[in-house]
């Protein structure tokens, strides 16, 4: 059934205010607004932050029949629940996690929803199809539309069953909503989901008040201690497994005398919750988590957010750090990454599908190309997202405190020499040994005393290899054996023949006196 049409913006306007509370729209929500009122299908890119929500809550409350919400998780669809009904709007969700299945389902019979919130994977059942065919539809809205494409960087299989099943109501209009997406993500995204080109409105992404500072990790726990120590305010910090989390957790409140909670998925639901809502209802509090927290929390004022290693790609970072300074506050972004991070998420690739590979690897050498940049970093992150940025910011670390560039080709080429003669398969610390002339027992067991490459480093460049063998780990040039070596991987042939140039940054004066652990 069609919805019924010819609401105007100012009769969205009018609710704004005795719905939602609001005086104003943000950003480019009426444009999304206008459209889904006239009942054109849309494609809303809008960062995290910029009220992406409202541009479907709204319109469910004036156009008849019910507004279906595909959303990919629970708790997800829990938070908007209670939003929702908070501002008065008739919502129900339909998971594995209710009991209420039969109110909900005689209520949408009835047309008393405005909202009802599914899974993708229950959207694509027949039974459920069936049941939509028994009421009104005012609107279909795909929250986290990237997950639609393989190309996008949280592929869910699931949403590919929605476009056969949406279109059984051919005049229902689709509203998509993504927060991350690239160019080859949204043309995906308009396929998949059957939205005309022209239906796309995309929001700005520069989030001005976010300072992007990115460092090598010398120590996860001191360096954001540090941070913690110098931004009051409520933080978040992202650790890559359940242990480093609960380590962290427990290193960050003992240095710091701050209230520091553990948040990831092997917590126990209570304690999950408790935690969450202690941090949301917190003005100083910090929480350490895997990225499974963030999700549709909505607290405008956090300070920081820190990355103790490397996100999944540039989109993933720009979401992660985008839960920073939604109040428009001064807000700071660190990630500090390691050579192993990029080496495991390389070794990682061989495990991928094929058909993803190409799609993951290019995500993880845009990653490294941000994390090596000695430009601004905000102009590489709105760059990718197809925006056309000043050069500079003025308010990331390299903009406020330009690098030094060195152009280490040559002594790459020593380097990955060293690494091919000595058969790929020893640790950076060997093949520095090697390139500086310094013999030990098993050098000279080996024969590696008498390889051309030895003892070629001379003093000045030796205090680069280590953050070279870094860089070129990061572009995948070096990649780490199975038993903790290096040998020869991607473009390393072009760098060893002189095709390539190889530029590193080095730490800015302030990091690069600070004495690193021993290696013990
Ligand atoms: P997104 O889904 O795009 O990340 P949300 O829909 O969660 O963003 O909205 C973020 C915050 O902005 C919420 O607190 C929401 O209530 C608020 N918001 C949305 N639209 C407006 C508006 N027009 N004026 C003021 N606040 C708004
Ligand atoms: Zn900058």
């Amino acid at each position: 059934r069609a919805p019924q049409q010819g609401f105007s913006l100012e009769d969205a306007r009018a609710r704004l205010k005795s719905i939602f509370g609001f005086d104003e729209f943000r950003g480019r929500q009426p444009e999304v607004l206008e459209r889904v009122l006239a009942g054109k299908s849309t494609l809303a890119v809008m960062p995290t932050g910029a009220g992406k929500s409202l541009t479907y809550q709204l319109p469910a409350t004036m156009m008849a029949g019910t507004c279906v919400v595909i959303s990919p998780l629970i708790a997800l669809m829990h938070d908007q629940l209670r939003s929702a009904r908070a501002n008065g709007i008739r919502a129900a969700t339909l998971t594995s996690a209710d009991a209420d299945w039969r109110e909900t389902m005689d209520a949408f019979r009835a047309g008393q929803l405005d909202l009802l919130y599914v899974a993708p994977e229950r959207a694509s059942q027949p039974g459920f199809r069936d049941m939509l065919g028994s009421a009104p539809l005012a609107l279909f809205a795909i929250d986290e539309a990237h997950c639609v494409s393989e190309w996008g960087h949280d592929f869910r299989p699931d949403y590919r069953q929605l476009r056969p099943m949406m279109d059984a109501f051919p005049k229902v209009p689709r509203l998509a909503l993504t927060a991350t997406a690239d160019e080859h993500t949204r043309a995906d995204i308009l396929a998949q989901l059957g939205i005309p080109r022209n239906g796309m409105i995309i929001a700005g992404f520069d989030r001005p008040n976010i300072r992007y500072t990115i460092r090598h990790r010398d120590s996860a726990a001191k360096q954001i201690a540090r941070l913690m120590a110098e931004t009051p305010g409520p933080g978040i910090v992202y650790a890559p497994t359940r242990r480093k989390v609960e380590a962290l957790a427990e290193q960050l409140a003992a240095a710091t005398g701050r209230p520091v909670l553990p948040y990831h998925a092997g917590l126990p639901a209570e304690e999950r919750s408790a935690n969450q809502a202690a941090f949301v209802a917190s003005e100083d509090m910090v929480i350490c988590a895997t990225i499974a927290f963030g999700m549709g929390i909505d607290k405008p004022d956090v300070r920081f957010v820190a990355h103790a290693g490397i996100p999944k790609s540039i989109e993933a970072y720009y979401q992660e750090t985008g839960r920073a300074g939604r109040d428009g506050d001064p807000a700071i972004a660190v990630m500090l990454w390691g050579a192993g991070d990029f080496a495991q998420a390389r070794q990682r690739l061989s495990e991928t599908p094929e058909e993803r590979r190409g799609g993951e690897r290019t995500r993880l050498d845009a990653l490294a190309t941000l994390v090596e940049a000695p430009g601004c970093r905000r102009a590489i992150l709105l760059r990718h997202f197809g925006e056309n940025p000043p050069e500079s910011c003025g308010n990331c670390d390299n903009c406020l405190n330009p690098p030094k560039v060195a152009d280490t080709s040559e002594v790459a080429r020593k380097l990955l020499s060293a690494v091919y003669r000595t058969g790929q398969s020893f640790g950076f610390g060997h093949i520095q040994k090697v390139l500086t002339g310094n013999a030990d027992e098993r050098i000279r067991q080996r024969g590696h005393d008498r390889l051309s490459v030895f003892g070629i480093v001379g003093e000045s460049e030796a205090a680069l290899l280590q953050p070279l063998s870094r860089a070129l780990q990061a572009r995948g040039a070096l990649v780490a054996t199975e038993h903790g070596g290096l040998a020869l991987g991607g473009n390393a042939r072009a760098i060893l023949k002189g095709d390539e140039t190889v530029e590193i940054v080095l730490a800015p004066p302030r990091e690069r006196g600070r004495k690193r652990g021993t290696a013990a």
